[in-house]
């Protein structure tokens, strides 16, 4: 087993991955996951994975507030 770790042999995890999609990363944090992406299939799998996410995220955002616009207009089916 090799004992070597160097800084981009660590992994980084889910949320690291969703907020790098998300560009919220300071440019150090974003540099070191770019570097570790070069080098682990792993963890740009995962980078896919959540920018689909956060894709998927933003939609629904914007779908939501569309239909709050809209408003509710359903007429009420109580019966008299
Ligand atoms: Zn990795």
């Amino acid at each position: 087993m090799l004992a070597m770790a160097s800084e981009s042999d660590r992994h980084f995890d889910e949320e690291a991955s969703e907020r790098y999609s998300m560009g919220t990363l300071s440019d150090e944090e974003a540099e070191q996951i770019e570097e570790h992406l070069l080098v682990c299939e792993a963890c740009r799998r995962r980078v896919v994975e959540s920018d689909a996410y956060v894709a998927a995220m933003r939609r629904a955002a914007a779908e939501l507030r569309r239909v709050k616009k809209r408003g509710r207009n359903s007429p009420p089916t109580s019966p008299g």
